[in-house]
């Protein structure tokens, strides 16, 4: 809710103003952690059904023009969006079967970063860090399947 409201405060200062619609999906994006723009539209109309796919495009558009969220393109399904405004660094875990996305923190990386662009003259700006795998749950319900190292394949993975 504290969330929401800094959102909104930032979006107007923005000249942004929300209908009620447009709120309502605010308000759910900022709950998740993580989602798709389709996670957001189906629970955007279970709260309700008026509002239209196109509305919650837009407003998700809006937002990440407005530099609140943040697209994932994880190479596995489709993109993901995080509401990032005010929120901590960190890097993100992926199970490539179930999707399930995991937000750590390494602080060991973050200098070896700033050497490793250093070293090539770079003046490090950003960085993002996407590990691909098996989450426990995945590796216990795939156990005879996994054998052998997975084929990673979107279509294998999206199903
Ligand atoms: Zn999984
Ligand atoms: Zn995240």
């Amino acid at each position: 809710m504290k969330r929401f409201v800094e959102v909104e405060q930032l979006l107007r200062t923005k000249g942004v103003r929300l209908t009620d619609q447009r709120r309502l999906v605010v308000r759910r994006a900022v709950a998740y952690l993580h989602f798709t723009s389709e996670e957001l539209v189906r629970d955007v109309k279970a709260f309700d059904p008026s509002v239209a796919r196109g509305t919650v495009y837009r407003t998700l558009a809006l937002l990440h023009q407005a530099g609140v969220v943040e697209k994932h393109d994880f190479r596995y399904g489709p993109p993901n969006y995080e509401v990032t405004f005010a929120k901590a660094h960190h890097d993100h875990l992926m199970c490539i079967r179930c999707g399930e996305i995991i937000e750590f923190q390494e602080p060991r990386w973050e200098p070896m970063q700033e050497a490793a662009a250093k070293r090539y003259g770079y003046q490090l700006l950003s960085h993002t860090h996407k590990l691909y795998g098996l989450c426990g749950t995945c590796q216990r319900a795939g156990a005879k399947r996994l054998a052998k190292p997975p084929r990673l394949h979107v279509e294998e993975v999206v199903a």
